[in-house]
């Protein structure tokens, strides 16, 4: 009797925990401000997926002594906790490496995952799991990812694996990963461990042809990490809405957007579905200092003006849904984006 009670009370325990530690997708819009997110939303007949998020706040994203980040300071920022300088990836200004929350998910026995439409290399995915001082190094960033025991790699970049200066294939050292070539095989393949490398070398615009689409691999990631029946981790991110904006060409960031959004709404249904999911959707930075000047509502047309081919300092929002979601309110730091993924990490609310 008293056994049989003891094993109750255990076996409620452990359901009660299991219900408290959600997964948690984090949703990178590189350089997408709020011009941006604007910019697309009229685009789309003046509707977009974030709108049914839960919470908004406000991220400011100076980097270490400089008003204005690049994407590696501020990746760092959200991954790790800290503020760098410009340019470097997870090692703060004492030269000490920080761990990622990525890191922090996979010792608490969560699955994990990035899924990108530049290179897997590039300083956003990479601040979540490479230490090095350099962006630019990326063979480096690619062996550090090599040997990271991702569950699901996703994006382009595969010379940085099997074409390097050291002669290595990387691809050949991960052994324990089943690397698939289209999405059909991404659907159908059952391996613990799987890596989709897009491309060569960074992925093409969506305005050229770039797929499979960023909702397609996103909606495929989530049914194989849910299949696990453990909590996963997943960044995402669109990473050319940048790149639109360092090119000064509204169609190209627009479209990027579009298809970013496609992918929020993806991901919003299963977290509505799964109910323990937390979503939360934000950028690095600003992209060329977009200002929207005229356009057309019912032809779903913008004009804008762009003052930079840089980043510019202004803060960006953040978006949440799901559990812990109501942390995000609120005006903050891009390293408190780290600790309040942390709180939900611990959950400890
Ligand atoms: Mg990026
Ligand atoms: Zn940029």
């Amino acid at each position: 009797m008293k056994k049989s009670f003891l094993l109750l009370l255990l076996s409620t325990f452990s359901f009660l925990q299991s219900q408290e530690t959600p997964n948690i997708i984090i949703m990178i819009g590189d350089g997408m401000g709020l011009t941006q997110i604007t910019a697309g939303m009229y685009s789309n007949n003046n509707t977009i997926a974030l709108e049914d998020f839960e919470f908004i706040g406000l991220s400011k994203t100076h980097a270490l002594g400089q008003l204005v980040t690049d994407s590696a300071a501020s990746g760092t920022a959200m991954a790790c906790g800290i503020k760098t300088y410009n340019g470097v990836i997870g090692i703060d200004k004492n030269n000490a490496h920080q761990p990622s929350i990525l890191e922090l998910s996979q010792k608490k026995g969560y699955s994990t995952g990035l899924v990108v439409t530049s290179s897997v290399v590039h300083a956003t995915p990479a601040s979540f799991y490479a230490k090095v001082p350099s962006r630019k190094l990326y063979e480096d960033i690619a062996l550090q990812l090599s040997q990271h025991s991702l569950d699901l790699i996703i994006g382009g970049g595969l010379d940085f694996f099997n074409k390097r200066e050291d002669k290595r294939d990387l691809i050949k050292e991960m052994n324990q990963y089943e690397f698939v070539t289209d999405l059909k095989e991404l659907q159908n393949t059952t391996s613990d461990k799987i890596g989709f490398l897009t491309y060569k070398k960074e992925p093409p615009k969506k305005l050229e042809g770039r797929s499979p689409a960023l909702d397609e691999l996103v909606a495929t990631s989530l049914e194989k990490l849910d299949a696990r029946k453990k909590p996963f981790f997943l960044l995402v991110e669109g990473s050319q809405i940048d790149w639109g904006g360092h090119a000064n060409e509204m169609d190209y960031m627009v479209s990027e957007f579009k298809e970013f959004d496609k992918t929020i709404e993806k991901v919003l249904d299963f977290a509505k579905k799964d109910g323990n999911t937390l979503v939360i959707v934000t950028a690095d930075h600003e992209t060329g200092g977009l200002t929207l000047k005229g356009g057309n509502l019912e032809k779903a047309t913008v004009k804008g003006d762009f003052s930079t081919e840089g980043h510019s300092a202004a803060m960006v929002p953040v978006f949440s849904y799901g559990p812990f979601s109501k942390l995000f309110a609120g005006i903050y730091e891009n390293t408190a984006i780290f600790e309040k993924m942390k709180q939900a990490l611990n959950a400890e609310q």
